[in-house]
C-alpha cells in the first residue's frame, strides 16, 4: 500500500487588509517533503498522524509539501499556484499510489481564485484517476463547494471550537481511509445545506451537546463513518459561503442526506443562539466599571487577528480615553510604524505618537498622544499553552494613567505574560483590553475578577445581515429570515 500526504493551508478573511504572499507560508510552517516537524500545526495532522499509522501498519507513506499561513487577507496569485503545482508535482512523482490523503483548511481564497482547495482537489483527481481514494481533513471554518465534494471522496472536520480535536479527526480520517483501501467500507459522502451563516463555539451550549452527539452517533452506528458540521466562514465573501453538514456512511447515501438532514434542520432551529452575549464598547466598558476588584478583562473578541484581522482596532482605547478611566492596560494594537518609531526614541523617551486603526475602515481612528516609552522588546514572545506566540519587535507605551503594548507581529493575546515580558503587571491593573475571540479564555481567567466579551467597531465583518458581500449568496439565514423557501440549492 503507498500513501501520499500533504498540506496547503490558511484562512483568508477577504475583507482584510493584510494580502499575504510565500513569505507569510514561510513565516508560520513551511516544511518540504520529509521535514516537517514532529508535532503538527492545526492543519499538518494528517502528515504527523500519517507517519506513525504507517509505522504502524507498514505501509508507505510518501510525503509531500506541508505549508500553512496564520489567518489574514488575500493570498498572492503567483503563491497559491506555485505552492499548489510544487505539490502537484511531488503527487505525479510517487505514483501509482492508493490513496491521497490531506490537510487543507477549507478557507482559502487567492488572486483570481474563489474556491483553492476546489481547484487543488480536482488536478489532484485528474492526476491521480477517478479509482484512486481522495480525502482530506478540513478546519470547519471552511466553505464547502459543489467542486471540492465532486472532486474527494470524503472529508472530516474539527468537530471542536475551539479547535482542540485537530490530530484526533486526522486519525479519524486516516482510519477510514485505511478501511477503505483495504476493501473494509465504501464511504459515501451525503451532505445538507443549512442555508445559514454562524458562529459555534463549542465550549458551551447549545453546541457542545449537538457535538456530544455527533460522537454518540458515530460510535453508536456502524453504518456511519464520520459526521462533521461545516460551520462556515463568514468573513469569505465566496458564493457557496454558509453552514453544511455532511455524514460519511458505509455505502448508505440515503440514510447519511437523511442524518445530514435532521442534524442540519436541527442546527437552523437553533440559529442565532449559539455565540456568547457580547456588549458594545460603551457597555463594556460601564459594567466593567461596576467591578471594585481588578482586573477586569475586556475581550475585543472580533479584533481577533486569529481570524484574520490587522489587530489594530482603537475602538476601546477611544472609549476609554473618552472616559478618564486610569489604570488600563491594553495588549496589544498592532502598529509596526509606531513601533519602529519608538525604537528610534529609546526607553525612557517622550514623544508625540500617532498609532492604531490604520488598516481599514471600523477600527476607529489614530490615536495622537504625547507619550513615555516604558520599555522596548525585540522578538517579543508571549506563553501560550506549552509553547511559545511570537509578537514581534514591541514596545511599552504610557500616557493619560493608562499602559499600551504596540507589535509588530500580528498576534492574538492568548496569555497574560504577553504584559509581563513588556514589564507590565497585569495583576494589579483596573482593566485588561485583550484582542481575542475565545483562546484567551482558558489563561486570562486564572487572573481576572470577571470577563467581558465586547463586539467594538466592525474590524471583521460580524453582521453578516449588513455586511456588504459582493460574491457571497445573500439567499442564507440572516439575510433573509426564511431561506429554506429559497430555490437556489447548491449543495
Ligand atoms: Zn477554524
Amino acid at each position: 500500500m503507498r500513501f501520499f500526504t500533504a498540506a496547503l493551508a490558511t484562512e483568508t478573511n477577504t475583507f482584510s487588509p493584510i494580502c499575504i504572499d510565500r513569505r507569510a507560508f514561510e513565516a508560520s510552517l513551511y516544511a518540504p517533503p520529509g521535514k516537517h516537524p514532529a508535532t503538527p500545526t492545526l492543519c499538518s495532522a494528517p502528515v504527523t498522524v500519517g507517519r506513525r499509522l504507517a509505522r504502524e501498519h507498514g505501509f508507505e507513506l510518501i510525503e509531500g509539501t506541508a505549508t500553512w499561513a496564520d489567518p489574514a487577507g488575500l493570498i498572492n496569485r503567483e503563491t497559491y499556484e506555485g505552492l499548489r503545482d510544487e505539490i502537484l508535482d511531488q503527487l505525479r512523482a510517487a505514483l501509482p499510489v492508493d490513496g491521497v490523503v490531506l490537510g487543507l483548511h477549507g478557507a482559502m481564497v487567492a488572486d483570481g481564485y474563489d474556491d483553492p482547495e476546489g481547484d487543488f482537489l480536482t488536478r489532484v483527481r485528474e492526476i491521480v484517476g477517478p479509482d484512486v481514494l481522495v480525502c482530506a481533513e478540513l478546519d470547519p471554518h471552511s466553505h464547502l463547494t459543489r467542486k471540492r465534494l465532486d472532486a474527494a471522496d470524503f472529508f472530516v472536520a474539527f468537530k471542536e471550537f475551539p479547535h482542540t480535536d485537530f490530530v484526533d479527526r486526522a486519525i479519524d480520517l486516516w482510519q477510514i481511509a485505511l478501511d477503505t483501501v483495504e476493501g473494509r467500507v465504501v464511504p459515501r459522502m451525503s451532505v445538507f445545506d443549512c442555508r445559514m451563516i454562524d458562529v459555534f463555539p463549542t465550549s458551551r451550549e447549545p453546541m457542545r451537546s449537538f457535538v456530544d452527539r455527533m460522537m454518540d452517533m458515530e460510535s453508536a452506528d456502524p453504518d456511519i463513518l464520520s459526521l462533521s458540521v461545516i460551520h462556515g466562514f463568514m468573513a469569505g465573501d465566496v458564493p457557496e459561503m454558509g453552514t453544511r453538514v455532511i455524514a460519511v456512511t458505509n455505502g448508505k447515501a440515503e440514510k447519511g442526506a437523511a442524518i445530514a438532514r435532521d442534524l442540519g434542520m436541527e442546527l437552523f432551529s437553533l440559529r442565532g443562539t449559539f455565540m456568547m452575549p457580547q456588549l458594545n464598547e460603551r457597555e463594556a466598558v460601564d459594567e466593567a466599571l461596576k467591578t471594585a476588584e481588578g482586573p477586569v478583562v475586556i475581550a475585543d473578541v472580533w479584533d481577533n487577528p486569529g481570524g484574520g484581522t490587522a489587530g489594530d482596532s482603537t475602538v476601546l482605547l477611544e472609549e476609554v480615553l473618552a472616559r478618564g478611566v486610569t489604570g488600563a492596560a491594553f495588549g496589544t494594537i498592532w502598529d509596526p510604524i509606531a513601533v519602529q518609531i519608538c525604537m528610534a526614541a529609546g526607553e525612557g523617551a517622550e514623544i508625540p505618537l500617532r498609532f492604531g486603526a490604520k488598516s481599514a475602515p471600523g477600527t476607529g481612528n489614530p490615536v495622537d498622544a504625547r507619550v513615555t516609552v516604558v520599555k522596548l522588546l525585540r522578538n517579543a514572545e508571549m506563553r501560550f499553552g506549552e509553547s511559545y506566540a511570537p509578537f514581534g519587535d514591541a514596545a511599552h507605551i504610557r500616557f493619560a494613567g493608562i499602559d499600551v503594548i504596540l507589535n509588530s507581529t500580528r498576534a492574538q493575546s492568548f496569555d497574560p505574560s504577553l504584559f509581563e515580558v513588556m514589564g507590565i503587571d497585569p495583576r494589579p491593573q483596573r482593566l485588561l483590553v485583550i484582542k481575542s475571540t475565545n483562546h484567551f479564555h482558558s489563561s486570562f481567567s486564572k487572573i481576572a475578577s470577571k470577563i467581558i466579551y465586547c463586539a467594538a467597531g466592525t474590524p471583521y465583518p460580524n453582521n453578516p445581515a449588513k455586511t456588504p458581500y459582493r460574491k457571497a449568496r445573500r439567499t442564507i439565514w440572516p439575510m433573509v429570515e426564511n431561506p429554506h423557501a429559497e430555490k437556489d440549492v447548491v449543495a
